[in-house]
C-alpha cells in the first residue's frame, strides 16, 4: 500500500507568538511536526505495518522543515519528501500549499494519504480537503478510527464530541483528529536509520510548476495579536449588593445581558 503523509512544520505550541514589520516573527522560535501530523505519521506506520506497503512523507516549506521529515523518518516512516519553494514562492496560502500537495501526487499511484485535521498555527484546516478535491478521490476529516479491510475502509469521525461512522474505499485522504492513536516517540536505532534513509528535495521547476500556477488567492491584510487581558474585579461588601452589581456590571460594561 502506497501511504502519503501530508506534514507541516509548526509553531511549537509552547511558543509565545510576537510579531515583527506586521508579520509572525520566528526568530529564535522552535518548530516542530505540527502535532496533528504527528497521529497522521502513527496512523500511516500502523497501516503499513499491518498492510505492507511504503510511508512517504510530504513538506512543503524551505529547508528548515527537514529537521521535522527526518524526524518523521526516525518515527518510522520509509521516505521523506521535501518540496523547497524557499526561491520561489514569497506570498503563499492554502491554495499555494494544496496545489502543490497535489501536483506532486498526480502520477503516483495513492493508496492512502493522511493528513492533519489543522495546522496549529494558521489553523485553516483546508489543505487536506483540497488535496483529495484536485485529485479526485474521496476525502474524510477529523478521523478518530482508520480501519481497511482490502479496498474497504471503515472510519469513525469525530462530530464535536459525538462520533459518526463512514463506508468508504481506497484510494481514500483522511485527516487526523486527537484520539486516532498515541504517537511514538522517535527511538535511538530509528533515529540513526532515519539519517540513511532518502530525503528527496524537489522545486516547483520538478514538478512543472510557474509561480503563476501557484498564486495565492488571497491576501493576508493585517495580522494582529488579540487585545491585552485587562485585570480582573473583586466584588466586595454584601452579598446581596455584590449580586446587584455583578449583574449591572455584566449588562452595563460586558452587555453580556
Ligand atoms: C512559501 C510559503 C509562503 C507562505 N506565505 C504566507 C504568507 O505570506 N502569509 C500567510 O498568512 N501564510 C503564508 N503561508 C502559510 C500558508 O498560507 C498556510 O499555512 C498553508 O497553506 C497551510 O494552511 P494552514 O496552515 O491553514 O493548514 P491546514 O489546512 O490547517 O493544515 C491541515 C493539514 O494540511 C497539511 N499541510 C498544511 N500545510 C502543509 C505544508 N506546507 N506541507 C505539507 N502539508 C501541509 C498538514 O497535514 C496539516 O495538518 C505560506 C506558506 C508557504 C509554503
Amino acid at each position: 500500500m502506497n501511504i502519503y503523509v501530508l506534514l507541516k512544520r509548526t509553531f511549537d505550541t509552547e511558543e509565545k507568538i510576537t510579531l515583527a514589520n506586521g508579520k509572525i516573527n520566528e526568530e529564535g522560535a522552535e518548530f516542530i511536526i505540527n502535532p496533528y501530523d504527528e497521529y497522521a505519521v502513527e496512523e500511516a506506520i500502523v497501516v503499513r505495518d499491518a498492510h505492507g506497503g511504503e510511508v512517504t512523507v510530504v513538506s512543503v516549506g524551505n529547508e528548515e522543515a527537514e529537521k521535522q521529515l527526518r524526524t518523521a523518518l526516525a518515527m518510522g516512516a520509509d521516505k521523506a519528501v521535501l518540496i523547497n519553494v524557499e526561491d520561489d514562492v514569497e506570498d503563499g496560502d492554502q491554495f499555494t500549499t494544496a496545489t502543490i500537495l497535489s501536483t506532486y501526487l498526480k502520477d503516483k499511484e495513492v493508496d492512502l494519504i493522511i493528513a492533519g485535521n489543522v495546522a496549529i498555527d494558521s489553523g485553516s484546516g483546508q489543505v487536506g480537503p483540497r488535496v483529495a478535491e484536485s485529485l479526485n478521490i474521496p476525502y474524510v476529516t477529523t478521523i478518530t478510527k482508520l480501519d481497511i479491510n482490502g479496498t474497504n475502509v471503515s472510519v469513525v469521525r469525530d462530530v464535536e464530541g459525538d462520533s459518526e461512522v463512514i463506508e468508504t474505499s481506497l484510494p481514500l485522504l483522511v485527516t487526523a483528529q486527537q484520539g486516532l492513536n498515541e504517537p511514538r516517540y522517535p527511538s535511538l536505532p530509528g533515529i540513526m536509520k532515519a539519517k540513511k534513509k532518502p530525503l528527496e528535495e524537489l522545486e516547483l521547476d520538478d514538478l512543472d510548476l510557474e509561480e503563476d500556477d501557484v498564486e495565492a488567492k488571497t491576501k493576508t491584510i493585517e495580522i494582529f495579536l488579540p487585545a491585552a487581558k485587562e485585570g480582573g474585579k473583586v466584588l466586595e461588601g454584601e452579598l446581596n449588593a455584590q449580586v446587584s452589581e455583578l449583574v449591572s456590571l455584566l449588562h452595563n460594561e460586558a452587555k453580556v445581558i
